[in-house]
């Protein structure tokens, strides 16, 4: 068996530290409980360590932080909104809400990246403020964890207002005219979505459908595919 090296690929991880939307944006006519908009946003990536990983094993070997500037785009973004009464409904804790919006935007992103025949890394994913004022990364516990404009941890959302949205963009300067055409089939989007996490074979959530999820996940109340669910229901219009 031949030797395993001891160097290893640095992989960068990365944040959001904000994702803001600017100048047009339409909207689709709203249901009662969401709402989808298509415009124009602005992203803020921050890369703030590095993970080594060991070659064929994928052993994580240890980690380092970098400085690097900010890598800001301006590009056109699809997103989502949850009518917030209903959302506080359906999920009244918010740390349950930011998870919820975390799983139903990594299934969307999934299906959406199918439905447009693009690569997954053709649309980035980011769920935050639609003010830009938070954004919410999935913490190294597994967790759902807000950040501030500068990248700053915050224990909550600023302000009273709380409206997670769900922004599919394209990941291209610009914009290569990925996101008007997932803005026209938004609601099937959703509906692959659902018919995605429901259909999938694990209990409490999986990389097939809402992404990984830790060992204790498995037997929590509320699992992650739950809060994902709850989500994509309430993006639906309510049906289930
Ligand atoms: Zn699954």
């Amino acid at each position: 068996m031949p030797a395993q090296p001891a160097t290893a690929t640095p992989k960068v991880s990365q944040d959001f530290a904000s994702i803001s939307p600017s100048a047009f944006t339409s909207t689709a006519a709203e249901c009662p409980f969401a709402a989808a908009s298509h415009g124009e946003v602005h992203i803020v990536r921050r890369y703030p360590g590095y993970k080594k990983i060991r070659y064929y094993s994928h052993d994580n070997i240890g980690y380092g932080h970098i400085d690097l500037p900010d890598q800001e785009m301006h590009t056109t973004a699809v997103w989502w909104q949850a009518e917030p009464m209903a959302l506080e409904q359906a999920l009244p804790a918010r740390e349950h809400a930011i998870e919820g919006f975390l799983g139903a935007a990594y299934a969307l992103h999934h299906v959406a990246a199918l439905r447009a025949m693009a690569e997954v890394r053709d649309l980035g994913r980011a769920v935050g403020d639609s003010q830009g004022s938070w954004s919410a990364v999935l913490g190294s516990d597994g967790r759902g964890q807000l950040r501030g404009p500068s990248n700053e941890p915050l224990e909550q959302p600023p302000g009273d207002r709380f409206e997670p949205t769900l922004f599919l963009y394209d990941n291209f300067p610009g914009g290569v005219g990925l996101s008007a055409p997932l803005f026209d089939d938004a609601a099937v989007l959703v509906q692959d979505a659902l018919g995605l996490v429901r259909g999938c074979a694990c209990r409490a959530g999986c990389p097939a459908c809402v992404g990984p999820i830790l060992a204790g996940d498995e037997n929590r109340t509320l699992t992650p595919k739950q809060a994902a669910l709850s989500v994509l229901v309430l993006l639906n219009g309510g049906v289930a």
